[in-house]
């Protein structure tokens, strides 16, 4: 099978995704009072922001249980269209583009398109990938030669056969350490390992940070790994009974593979609200991260509105933290109640 296709049928059409009039970006803020980021984790938030993000359509390669990427349908972007919202981007002072899909190594333009953008002034370009491509001999020093500088490689569990599970891909454990093979041996490339933490990570963290920590000293560029909360939406939601795990649960998890790593790595979290007992925030990249949009036409920046499937509780308002928060989403809610969120004061 080659694993550069992406996963339809072959029956399905692909749609083309509508012309944007904004774009989501992220920036750098300043944290609350009282709470230093950990310099490694500084570092990490100024290499992924500011940023646009750069959508090239849901099509993938896999199928992975806890995806949160709407799939009901299938839709590509549209070159000039991508071209059209990178140089909007530039023009308003943007000029790293985060790359996201679906899969965007699977997009058929994207070698083409990323020199384009490129030559329009994109100075730096952010890839978030399954990594079954990057397994490919070659393909990792095409995109770094195309401007890609950053890579953040998903990879949920070290155990073979929890990873076929959770990526419902048989040959993603060995494409996967293929793909780790290369960027270690890259030193044109920073990555960051991204985790999405479920349940099947419960009682093996220590087992999943001493591979992260054999892995890290491998790499030519320190790498970073970044765990974020399990979102409940999409296919995740539809797998929830599977996957799911408490936002205590969630948290503890993320707070034994900080202790496990800190000092060997850099490791920081996203998407887990700053509530939750035991999270030290010095490693939260939500604190340091700010979520926006630009209007392409007039460059008019407006903050993110909380996500639309997310929320905040009774308790959230006297919290010091609000402003920082990612919040909750609120099947979380529907099915775990409100009573793992306190304030912070
Ligand atoms: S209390 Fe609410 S606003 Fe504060 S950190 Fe928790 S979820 Fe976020």
């Amino acid at each position: 099978m080659d694993h550069r296709k992406d996963h339809r049928s072959g029956t399905e059409p692909i749609l083309e995704k509508a012309l944007p009039r904004s774009v989501d970006v992220r920036h750098l803020r300043a944290l609350p009072s009282g709470i230093a980021p950990k310099a490694e984790v500084q570092d990490w938030a100024e290499r992924l922001a500011p940023a646009f993000y750069l959508d090239v359509g849901n099509v993938c390669n896999q199928h992975c249980l806890y995806c949160a990427v709407p799939r009901d349908k299938a839709y590509r972007a549209q070159c000039q269209d991508v071209e059209w919202v990178a140089s909007s981007a530039v023009g308003h002072g943007y000029d790293c583009a985060a790359l996201i899909g679906g899969e965007p190594t699977v997009w058929p333009n994207l070698i083409p398109t990323l020199k384009t953008i490129r030559e329009g002034g994109v100075a730096r370009v952010i890839l978030a990938t399954n990594g079954l491509t990057l397994a490919v001999p070659g393909v990792l020093q095409e995109l770094v030669a195309s401007g890609v500088d950053c890579v953040g490689l998903s990879l949920d569990d070290f155990a073979p056969v929890v990873q076929r599970r959770l990526t419902r891909h048989e040959d993603n454990p060995r494409l996967v350490a293929a793909a780790l093979e290369s960027l270690a041996a890259s030193d044109a490339v920073h990555t960051y390992v991204y985790t999405v933490v479920t349940g099947a990570l419960s009682g093996r963290m220590a087992e999943h940070v001493a591979h992260c920590l054999e892995w890290a000293n491998r790499f030519c560029n320190p790498p970073a790994f970044i765990f974020a909360g399990l979102k409940p939406v999409a296919t995740a939601l539809h797998h929830w009974p599977e996957l799911a795990i408490s936002m205590a649960a969630t948290s503890q998890l993320v707070a034994e593979a900080i202790a496990g790593l800190a000092g060997g790595a850099a490791v920081a979290y996203r998407d887990i609200p700053l509530c939750q007992p035991g999270l030290p925030p010095a490693h939260s990249l939500d604190l340091a991260h700010e979520q926006g949009a630009i209007d392409l036409a007039s460059g008019c920046t407006r903050p993110a509105p909380l996500a639309r499937d997310r929320t905040f509780v009774a308790a959230c308002q006297g919290c010091r933290l609000r402003r920082w928060c990612p919040g909750i989403y609120q099947d979380y809610v529907a099915a775990y109640g409100d009573k793992e969120f306190q304030p912070v004061v």
